[in-house]
């Protein structure tokens, strides 16, 4: 890949480089209304200030589609008229372009910090559906669940298993996650009392750009045409209340309490030069489920974790696991076939999540279930304290990006910390 330099200044370790420019939904004081943003390096490119300055040219582009305070009605239209966009900016902040960069006037108006901005959610999502998409992750948690039998079951290579989740509880880098209280078993006896498991799921999600009818399937081929782009996704999850509810119907509360994502949409065509093999499908999936060329990204991705103590005693985040994105057994692809192989329609701002990754290593499981076995095997943080699952004031960061230099192409990062449960 060659990425041609921009007059921003970008630093050399940054997720936002010429080759990324992903799109989210930032809020600044002084707006009277959020604007559609596109982050490069520490700025974030003013989508809305830029269309209200003439500098997006000849785009096809209703002052009303970034209005509107998200990003449904922008990837409504699909892949190209985005594409189109994505490139009119790059070509806006190459060096040797000086529309904008001439114009100081404008450079002040369009480009902001980014730290003066608040992201948030990108999309008004619409239907969620949660994975299970990694064979080291079911497979482990199938030994703990199910000891007695076979780690995956019948289904598992057969389609991508997943549920349906709860949108509405979805939310941004940043937002605290409270401890949540559910119906557990204390000593055999079910009690409602508040999660002692809380844990985390390191996933990367996937948005719907353009939409499909009632009564259409999308093809794992023409399934680029219908996303919008990538996050990172933190799927907490209180592994005591789903010990107890998922038989048969699979997790329900344990998860609905919040789910977390990075803000910021990277599109498949910044990821493309990323996209690899997936891992040898055996036995070969149904046709509608088949891949159809490179579907796996490598993403690298990473977990760290802080205690309140260690943050008190001004120590960084440890990082507790560290795998790739491109080892899961089911693509993004084949996932949205799945949800549309028996007709359901999608919408712009649906959303779907890959499942937790892991890696076939203790230092790559993408969950603290598996790193501790259930526990079995505490982390030891730092200061000493040990870490079964989450306690309060804990905080989890997630990263993820492909490539390195002027040519990475980062998602960012998804941030939360817990809090007591509340009374
Ligand atoms: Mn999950």
């Amino acid at each position: 890949v060659t990425v041609a330099a921009s007059w921003v200044d970008i630093p050399n370790d940054s997720d936002f480089t010429l080759a990324n420019l992903p799109f989210g939904i930032a809020t600044k004081h002084g707006w009277s209304s959020p604007h559609v943003v596109i982050a490069v390096g520490r700025y974030v490119f003013d989508c809305n200030a830029a269309l209200d300055s003439d500098l997006l040219g000849d785009l096809d582009l209703n002052a009303s589609t970034l209005a509107t305070g998200s990003l449904n009605e922008l990837f409504a239209q699909g892949r190209e008229p985005v594409s189109s966009f994505r490139c009119r900016v790059a070509e806006l902040l190459r060096s040797d372009n000086t529309e904008l960069q001439d114009r100081l006037d404008l450079v002040t108006e369009v480009m902001v910090p980014r730290s003066s901005v608040t992201m948030q959610l990108p999309f008004v999502i619409g239907d969620y559906v949660d994975f299970y998409s990694s064979e080291a992750h079911a497979t482990n948690l199938g030994k703990m669940f199910r000891p007695q039998g076979d780690p995956l079951l019948p289904n598992w290579k057969q389609l991508p298993v997943g549920y349906h989740g709860r949108s509405g509880t979805i939310v941004p880098s940043g937002t605290d996650v409270c401890r949540p209280r559910g119906i557990v078993l204390d000593e055999g006896i079910p009690t409602y009392s508040q999660s002692k498991m809380l844990d985390f799921e390191l996933e990367v999600g996937t948005f719907v750009g353009l939409g499909s009818a009632l009564g259409e399937s999308i093809s794992t081929a023409d399934a680029a045409n219908h996303i919008a782009g990538f996050v990172l996704f933190n799927d907490w999850t209180a592994r005591d209340i789903q010990t107890f509810e998922y038989q048969p119907l699979g997790p329900n509360l344990a998860k609905s309490f919040l789910s977390s994502i990075s803000p910021w949409v990277v599109t498949l065509d910044a990821v493309e030069p990323y996209l690899v093999h997936q891992p040898r499908q055996d036995p070969l999936p149904v046709r509608p489920l088949r891949a159809h060329g490179n579907g796996a990204i490598d993403i690298h991705l990473e977990v760290s974790l802080s205690s309140a103590l260690m943050r008190e005693s001004g120590l960084n985040p440890v990082r507790v696991s560290k795998t790739n994105f491109s080892e899961m057994y089911w693509t993004w692809a084949q996932q949205l076939a799945h949800i549309t192989a028996n007709g359901a329609s999608t919408r712009t701002g649906d959303f779907y999540a890959s499942g937790t990754v892991s890696g076939t290593e203790p230092d790559s499981y993408g969950s603290l279930i598996e790193m501790t076995w259930r526990g079995e095997r505490p982390l030891v943080l730092p200061t000493g304290e040990v870490r079964a699952f989450l306690e309060d004031g804990d905080e989890v960061n997630m990263r993820g990006w492909c490539g390195k230099g002027p040519e990475r192409v980062g998602l960012g990062k998804v941030s939360g910390r817990v809090l007591p449960a509340r009374e």
